[in-house]
Order: C-alpha cells, then sequence, then structure tokens
C-alpha cells in the first residue's frame, strides 16, 4: 500500500492509499478518484517537496550548531587549561590579591579566583584589569570555598 496526498481542482488536499504508484496511474487515468469534499475528478498529487527539504534544512542547522557547539566547548577547555596553567587560584582573596598587584604591592602575575559582583564593580571603577570568566571557561576552583 502506498499513500498519496492529493489536491484536486478546488484546492482540497486529500490522502488516498493505493496498492502502488502504477494502480494510482491507473485509477487517475479512469477517473476513479474524486475529491471528497467536491466530487471534483481533476486531482493529482500534491507537492510534497517543501515538506521535505524544509525537514533537510532543519537537520542540517542542528547539525552546524552541533558543530559550532563542539568547536566552542574545545576551545573553552584549551582556555580553561591555559588559565590552570599559567595562573594563580587565589579563590575568595581574588579582589586583594587583584588590589595589591594593581597597586604595586605585589609582584604582577596573572590570577584568579572569586568575587561578588559588587567586589568585581569595586576593582574595575578603581581601574583594576579583571575579566569575568564565563563558566564554560572558569577552572573548577582548586580548593573547597567556605
Ligand atoms: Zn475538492
Amino acid at each position: 500500500m502506498i499513500k498519496y496526498n492529493l489536491i484536486c481542482g478546488g484546492e482540497h488536499e486529500f490522502e488516498a492509499w493505493f496498492s502502488n504508484s502504477a494502480d494510482y496511474e491507473v485509477q487517475l487515468s479512469k477517473k476513479l478518484i474524486s475529491c471528497p469534499h467536491c466530487r471534483s475528478k481533476k486531482v493529482e498529487k500534491a507537492i510534497m517537496a517543501p515538506h521535505i527539504s524544509t525537514a533537510r534544512r532543519k537537520q542540517a542547522s542542528r547539525d552546524k550548531q552541533a558543530k559550532a557547539m563542539a568547536a566552542m566547548g574545545a576551545l573553552a577547555a584549551e582556555i580553561r587549561k591555559d588559565i590552570e596553567t599559567n595562573c594563580d587560584y587565589v579563590g575568595e582573596q581574588f579582589s586583594d590579591e587583584a588590589r595589591a598587584i594593581h597597586y604595586g604591592e605585589k609582584d604582577a602575575r596573572a590570577i584568579y579566583g572569586e568575587a561578588t559582583p559588587n567586589e568585581a564593580k569595586e576593582l574595575l571603577d578603581e581601574g583594576v584589569a579583571i575579566a569575568p570568566l564565563p563558566d564554560a571557561i572558569a577552572p573548577k576552583p582548586k580548593k573547597k570555598l567556605n
């Protein structure tokens, strides 16, 4: 059995089953197929292509998105590793350390750690060069806080 989506001259779409595509051709040529809505015998196969291509486009865009996410994940892992290797984790001392380095009380070095939004704002107001790390690239704290 094969199902066709058919459309009549009055643009009524309907489904009809045939034993095979030849059966459809035979019934069509003998005018045995009529629209269930208006009885019109002027019927033809409704075009299915747009539906299929939309599904394919969606799949293609999903694949593209998945690839982009994977690439971003790999990049984030690289940055995270770079931070872990080259920066000192100072935990909740972050704002004190950043300030000390900024004012030359301590030797300049790359650090990362925790700061509350208020602390971060204060540091930025003082002109301390800091940047928030998105979760994806922030290394996991080496020691448990609190
Ligand atoms: Zn019709």
